[in-house]
């Protein structure tokens, strides 16, 4: 199969053919039609997500609990195609989903309780398991979700995760009705859209001067749109921080009204700078949000024709993953992008 692959750390993804996977007990086989383009992905390729991804025990057959991602290893953890093999709960050529959450143990405490996008020993796609920058990708069935009908496969592929743990973000902030999105990409772009069909208010926050981002969040139901460094027009209650800037915590914390959570809704951040107590006073609150559950899959998928979230998306072949990569990086992407793996 053809397969965009990563070496390295540091290192641009490299054309390769690699042997067809072979599903285990559990597994199935799907044949990839298109993956979207996570930042994620940037920081795995960056070799950043070491310190996020630590276990709080150690992996059999694994040294420490630090960990790296396997390598080489497949990218891609927003992945839609059909069901080629493998498997019993989903028939022969229905369409499904992989997701960056992969495999859990579950027994651990976390687990046990609800929570496992926390297991102690999770593995997540495109990370610890081979994912879709590739024609066929295998996965554990009972962690694939189906797509809903009437979502292109390329506009399916941004709500298995920019959708679902933008998704979890929003559950995350409660009823707050003044909403703060900072960084207006693949993620905010889905929430704004859920955050206005729950009759939410919603203030978008991005680069100063970034007119894409900022019309775009005003098409899709953000009554403002403005600099994330400067005023908001009025408080807000919550603030979900996806861009991958610590500066963007107390700038939100600023502009909160007593009450509000700050949530942090990237897996990885430059460091948060100090600030003053009185910024966090109020009862104010900051919390990050960490992977997805199962159940947060099944209630976004239900969720997201009701809404009904329209993805807009830059579609881009597999074999130009790198560039992608690259206009990800540069903010160049308007919405999500995703590559087209196979024609069907
Ligand atoms: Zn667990
Ligand atoms: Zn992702």
């Amino acid at each position: 199969m053809r397969a965009m692959v990563l070496d390295a750390a540091r290192q641009p993804l490299r054309p390769a053919d690699l042997p067809d996977p072979e599903p285990g007990p559990g597994q199935v086989l799907v044949s990839v039609s298109a993956c979207g383009v996570c930042r994620t992905d940037l920081h795995v390729v960056d070799g950043e997500l070491g310190s996020a991804l630590t276990h709080e025990r150690a992996l059999p057959g694994r040294a420490t609990s630090n960990r790296s991602p396997k390598l080489p290893l497949v990218l891609g953890h927003e992945v839609v195609g059909t069901v080629a093999g493998g498997g019993e709960r989903f028939a022969p050529g229905e369409r499904i989903g992989i997701p960056w959450l992969g495999w859990t143990d579950g027994e651990c405490r976390y687990c046990l309780s609800g929570r496992e996008n926390l297991c102690d020993r999770a593995l997540f796609t495109g990370y610890d398991l081979d994912g879709g920058y590739a024609e066929l990708a295998v996965a554990d069935e009972r962690f694939c979700v189906a797509i809903p009908p009437g979502y292109p496969d390329e506009q399916a592929a941004p709500l298995l995760c920019a959708g679902l743990i933008g998704y979890r973000a929003l559950t995350m902030t409660g009823d707050a009705e003044r909403l703060g999105l900072y960084g207006f990409g693949a993620s905010a772009h889905i929430v704004c859209q859920v955050a206005r069909h729950e009759g939410r208010r919603v203030f978008a926050f991005t680069r100063d001067g970034d007119d894409a981002a900022q019309s775009l969040a005003l098409e899709l139901g953000a009554e403002w749109a403005g600099d994330s460094a400067g005023p908001a027009p009025e408080p807000l209650d919550a603030a979900i921080v996806f861009a991958p800037v610590g500066e963007l915590v107390p700038a939100a914390l600023r502009v909160s009204a007593k009450g509000a959570v700050v949530v942090c809704a990237g897996i990885h951040m430059s460091d948060i700078p100090s600030f003053p107590y009185e910024l966090l006073w109020g009862e104010r609150a900051v919390r990050s949000v960490a992977n997805l559950t199962r159940r947060d899959a099944e209630e976004f998928m239900a969720l997201a024709p009701h809404v009904p979230v329209r993805t807009e998306v830059e579609t881009s072949p597999l074999a130009e993953a790198n560039e992608v990569l690259a206009r990800l990086r540069a903010g160049e992407v308007r919405g999500a992008a995703v590559l087209r793996v196979s024609e069907r």
